[in-house]
């Protein structure tokens, strides 16, 4: 299998996953880099896949429909292009022989689904849209509470570690550097940030990243760690010590770190 980000917009990554016939993408904001790569590399689109309806992830699911016919699979809380295959919490997809188990992950939108597949070339892998960005952070709340966001990233932490994760937009060094303002002295944190900082100089992709990665340096998946809970309170003396308190103390924080 052939795990592929189409860069699209400023910072979003269209996957796509073919067997070198048959292939899916999932959240085409865009058509055209999808379109593109699937006669370059003269592949039939299958399948769909849509974690949220937030126009970056659902602009170009008309236009693909039509151009390949391809079914679309959705959220079924969510108002995405018809007709698709409504899914939530428990159900399965099979797409090119892959079974994807659909989460709900509430938070950044109130009927996000993600995608988890247990094996794809004897590794796990999700696609988590909008929910979990590697590295170092997560989806803004547009529809949900930091309670529901804080599940939603408990669940997705309890992933297998090797677990590959696949998000839509690479803010990656801005991300690492409000990881860092969190978490000056966590040396696995500082050394991956450089890293990611010379693969960046050089132009190079950084993703996917892991559950096991983002479970080391990910301040949003480590809110119960006492370091992180005191850096919240550090910055906003007003937070709680629960860790629902402390995310949302984060999620603030960050919306307007520069
Ligand atoms: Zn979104
Ligand atoms: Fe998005």
């Amino acid at each position: 299998m052939n795990l592929i980000p189409l860069p699209a917009f400023q910072d979003n990554d269209l996957w796509m996953l073919h067997d070198g016939r048959r292939a899916l993408v999932v959240d085409p904001g865009d058509a055209q880099p999808v379109l593109a790569c699937l006669q370059r590399d003269g592949l039939q689109l299958e399948a769909i896949l849509v974690t949220h309806h937030h126009p970056d992830h659902i602009g170009g699911v008309e236009a693909l429909r039509e151009a390949t016919g391809a079914v679309v699979y959705g959220p079924a809380r969510e108002r995405v292009p018809q007709p698709q295959i409504r899914l939530a919490d428990g159900d399965a997809v099979t797409v090119l022989g892959l079974r994807f188990d659909v989460l709900d992950v509430p938070g950044h939108t109130a009927g996000h689904i993600a995608y988890y597949c247990a094996a794809m070339d004897g590794a796990p892998l999700l696609f988590c849209g909008d929910t979990l960005f590697s590295s170092g952070g997560c989806g803004r709340l547009f529809e949900g509470t930091p309670a529901q966001m804080v599940s939603s990233l408990d669940k997705l932490a309890t992933l297998p570690g090797a677990t590959r994760v696949c998000c839509t937009h690479e803010y990656k060094l801005s991300n690492l550097k409000f990881a860092r303002a969190v978490e000056p002295h966590n040396a696995e944190l500082i050394h991956y940030l450089q890293r990611c900082e010379e693969l960046h100089a050089q132009h190079l992709p950084t993703l996917p990243s892991t559950i096991e990665q983002e479970k080391r340096i990910n301040p949003f998946l480590r809110t119960r760690q006492s370091g992180v809970a005191q850096a919240a309170r550090a910055h906003d003396s007003a937070t709680q010590q629960d860790d629902v308190a402390v995310f949302a103390t984060l999620r603030q924080w960050k919306n307007e770190f520069k």
